[in-house]
């Protein structure tokens, strides 16, 4: 293999050891941060997410309070908590697990959340600040993203990035992200003429589609930096990304692994952007 592989799993392990330091100094001012996680339904993938997001938090020091509401919760219900968390001073973030139940209407639930609090960088005004240069909180995934091409000191400045996705939770961010970098941009998606053709002029290729190893090893230019969103697993029980793996690996030079690629990093920038919250409320204070 020609590619050095970038490591999400120690670069999350760097990062929530600083991130420990941090919270041990905002505890000096009395201030310790707080994430409340909101869980609506039973979803068995939602709980484990939850759990793992709990457990982080723990970890590091930061204080996290756990909703947990029946599957048939209504949206009043739910927009009532999100109004009572916005006013408590000992909550710097607030996470809404995803999907929620069908008779809550998702936009409304992220816009009743208050942008000064939005860790997951969902809210409309924490993205209309990313869409005009002025960030606020970013999306967890697409920061990760950011930060895994910034351990590897690639500078993004004229490259062109192509990223496989417009999906507004990881596609669109981090193609505004890029660009804030001063990157090339090209999004690709469904409806894509030849996408092989975008991807093959590629510096940087970010892959967020959802679908086992479509991005073919053959398709990457020599020497481009490959990062793979994608989580899927297979009919056999192994995990895979979007990327074609070991076949983009004899021609990149830097490609992330599937598991233990971007999948630490996403939680890792729930925390960060969590003590960055509390950072600025001990700021106000
Ligand atoms: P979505 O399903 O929301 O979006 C997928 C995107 O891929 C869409 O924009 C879609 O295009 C595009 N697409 C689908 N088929 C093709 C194709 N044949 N050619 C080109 N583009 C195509 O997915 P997400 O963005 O939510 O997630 C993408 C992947 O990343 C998933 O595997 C998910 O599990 C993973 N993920 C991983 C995270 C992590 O922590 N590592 C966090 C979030 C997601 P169109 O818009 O036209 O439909």
């Amino acid at each position: 293999m020609a590619a050095t592989l970038m490591d999400g799993k120690a670069l999350a392990a760097q990062m929530r050891e600083q991130l420990k330091a941090q919270v041990a100094e905002l505890g000096k001012q009395g201030v310790v941060p707080g994430l409340a996680v909101v869980l609506v339904g039973e979803d068995p993938a939602s709980r484990v997410y939850v759990s793992m997001k709990e457990k982080a938090c723990a970890a590091t020091g930061i204080f996290s309070s756990e909703h947990k509401l029946p599957q048939e919760t209504t949206q009043q219900e739910l927009l009532a908590l999100i109004d009572t968390l916005n006013q408590d001073e000992r909550i710097d973030g607030i996470l809404v697990q995803l999907p929620l139940p069908a008779q809550i209407d998702e936009d409304a639930v992220i816009a009743a959340i208050s942008p000064l609090k939005d860790v997951d960088g969902f809210h409309p005004i924490s993205v209309g600040c990313l869409a005009i240069g002025n960030p606020t909180f970013r999306s967890c995934t697409p920061y990760g993203v950011m930060k895994m091409l910034e351990a590897i000191q690639c500078d993004l400045n004229g490259k062109e990035v192509v990223i496989v996705g417009r999906s507004n939770i990881v596609g669109k961010p981090v193609a505004l992200m890029c660009l804030a970098e001063n990157a090339t941009v090209t999004i690709c998606h469904s409806r894509t003429k030849d996408l092989p053709a975008h991807v093959k002029r590629a510096d940087v290729v970010i892959a967020a589609v959802g679908r086992p190893e479509m991005v073919k090893g053959e398709w990457i230019k020599e020497g481009a930096v490959v990062v793979d969103v994608g989580i899927n697993r297979l009919d056999d029980g192994r995990l895979v990304g979007d990327v074609e793996f070991a076949a983009a690996a004899e021609r990149a030079s830097y490609i992330t692994p599937v598991p233990g690629g971007v999948g630490p990093m996403t939680i890792t920038m729930l925390l960060f952007n969590t003590v960055q919250s509390a950072a600025q409320r001990a700021a106000r204070s």
